[in-house]
């Protein structure tokens, strides 16, 4: 399962929020063109996905969706759950957190991480906020393996160094600022303009 290709990992996640939802409604089965109709692709493709982590349906049932839910689960999940970290707790951080929190039962937010005096040593949404110089000893005391990068893009470099000198295992950066990092660490870059912008070219294209 190590080599699921990236894409496919995130459809799986995209896929167990539908099927969260539809076990919420009382549904047990579910065919591969209802998942494609709720996320906007091809039965096809959503066949592909499933077969890759070794999961079939049945003709006249389809998919079993609890049983679809806690394989992607196995998947995506560690047993244990995985600590994550805030780092510049500004309008997005604390958006994050309070998007974040308690919606995911095995990725929680536990510690933010800001230069700013007057954020240090408050908790946001039941955060606790530590000075930046702080990073090493609380990512390692926490068991921290994930950090999230909401500071001012000037300050991504900075940052991402500090993170991976902690010993942080994977990133999310939220600046526009791209940033490097050893091959170790995985990477998701996400940048709202470029989004924005792509949606801006395909309306003009279609206007
Ligand atoms: P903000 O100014 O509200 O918050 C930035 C926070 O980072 C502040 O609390 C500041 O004290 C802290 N900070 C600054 N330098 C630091 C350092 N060296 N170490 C630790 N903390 C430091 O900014 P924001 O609006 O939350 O945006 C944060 C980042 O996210 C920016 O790069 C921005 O481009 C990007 N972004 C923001 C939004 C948004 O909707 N606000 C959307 C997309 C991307």
């Amino acid at each position: 399962m190590k080599h699921l290709p990236h894409k496919t990992i995130e459809r799986l996640s995209q896929y167990r929020r539908a099927l969260l939802i539809c076990a919420a409604k009382g549904k047990a089965h579910i065919f591969s063109h209802e998942i494609a109709k709720i996320q906007h692709i091809t039965p096809v493709q959503v066949r592909r996905d499933i077969m890759l982590i070794g999961y079939t349906g049945t003709l006249r049932k389809g998919y079993n969706v609890q049983e679809l839910i806690d394989l992607i689960g196995d998947i995506i999940d560690t047993k244990e759950g995985l600590n994550v970290a805030i780092v510049g707790i500004g309008n997005l951080g604390r958006a994050m957190i309070n998007y974040f929190n308690g919606k995911r039962t095995k990725l929680s937010i536990v510690a933010a991480f800001d230069s700013n005096p007057d954020k240090v040593e408050r908790a946001f949404s039941g955060v606790k906020c530590y000075h930046i110089d702080q990073m090493g000893e609380i990512i390692k005391n926490e068991n921290i393996s994930i950090g999230i990068i909401t500071v001012p893009a000037g300050a991504a470099p900075e940052i991402t160094e500090k993170l991976v000198n902690s010993g942080i295992k994977g990133i999310l950066n939220f600046t526009p600022k791209p940033v490097n990092v050893p091959s170790r660490i995985y990477l998701e870059e996400y940048d709202m303009i470029t989004s924005l912008e792509k949606i801006a070219f395909f309306v003009k294209t279609h206007a």
